[in-house]
């Protein structure tokens, strides 16, 4: 259970509007901006901002007082690449009645950019960091988002952190958007290889457990994000390092 502390200064500068939007942030399943360990108990929310940005993070009440932090002018926040620890799903979801294969990152950090100035939206740091990648906003799932160039998907089955099957996914300079386990279910390679790519979805999505394997859930959980314009997606190419080279 966690308990969200709000400064007065940090609550003078979001405003009402700012303050009710961070007040909906789901924080289950979330860490720590400064220890990384998972949050719990007392929870300060902390923001930075130079003026035009404003980004939102919360820490434990031992980690840091609620506070907003005044930033220099080439403060922007950080992209993806930088190490956002994310948790990634997959799935096989209807698509206007095609199956298809997609994957869910959320970030385990929760970190959010205001747009329009301070009473504005709050948006994920990632999310909106990949519309400035050719990433579309996603409004609802009859049909798979564009593809993005140069954004590839390498499954490295049976060779995850743990032995488990992993993947790697890899933005166009290089940077590895995601590393780590992922948990493949039923049908989801066979149609993965059908169409040589993945629907990549990232948003504040809310909390999905990837080892459930339930795609009601899953799709339930990207539609309420979808309408509430919290959710961008895009198609990437995926195969196994050996189809990759061939
Ligand atoms: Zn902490």
């Amino acid at each position: 259970m966690v308990d969200l502390q709000i400064s007065p200064q940090v609550r003078a500068l979001l405003g009402p509007e700012g303050l009710a939007r961070a007040a909906e942030v789901s924080l289950t399943a979330s860490r720590c901006a400064t220890c990384s360990r998972p949050l719990d108990g007392t929870v300060n929310m902390v923001v930075r901002t130079n003026g035009s940005f404003t980004h939102v993070s919360y820490v434990h009440a031992g980690c840091g007082p609620s506070e907003v932090i005044e930033m220099g002018d080439d403060f922007a926040p950080a992209a993806p690449a930088d190490g956002y620890d994310m948790t990634m799903t997959a799935a096989v979801l209807d698509h206007g009645g095609a199956d298809l294969p997609v994957l869910v990152a959320e970030t385990v950090g929760k970190a959010y950019v205001v747009n329009d100035g301070p009473t504005g939206e709050l948006t994920n740091v990632v999310a909106s960091h990949l519309l400035g990648c050719g990433f579309h906003l996603v409004s609802r799932l009859r049909q798979a988002p564009p593809q993005v160039a140069e954004w590839v998907g390498v499954l490295l089955l049976g060779h995850g952190p743990a032995g488990e099957d992993g993947l790697l996914v890899l933005d166009p300079e290089g940077g590895q958007f995601y590393t780590g386990a992922v948990d493949l279910p039923d049908g989801w390679l066979t149609q993965a290889a059908r169409y040589g790519w993945a629907v990549l979805y990232v948003g504040n999505v809310g909390g999905l457990d990837p080892r459930a394997h339930d795609a009601k859930a899953t799709s339930r959980a990207l539609r309420t994000a979808a309408q509430a314009g919290q959710l961008v997606g895009a198609r990437i190419a995926v195969g196994t390092p050996g189809a990759a080279q061939a």
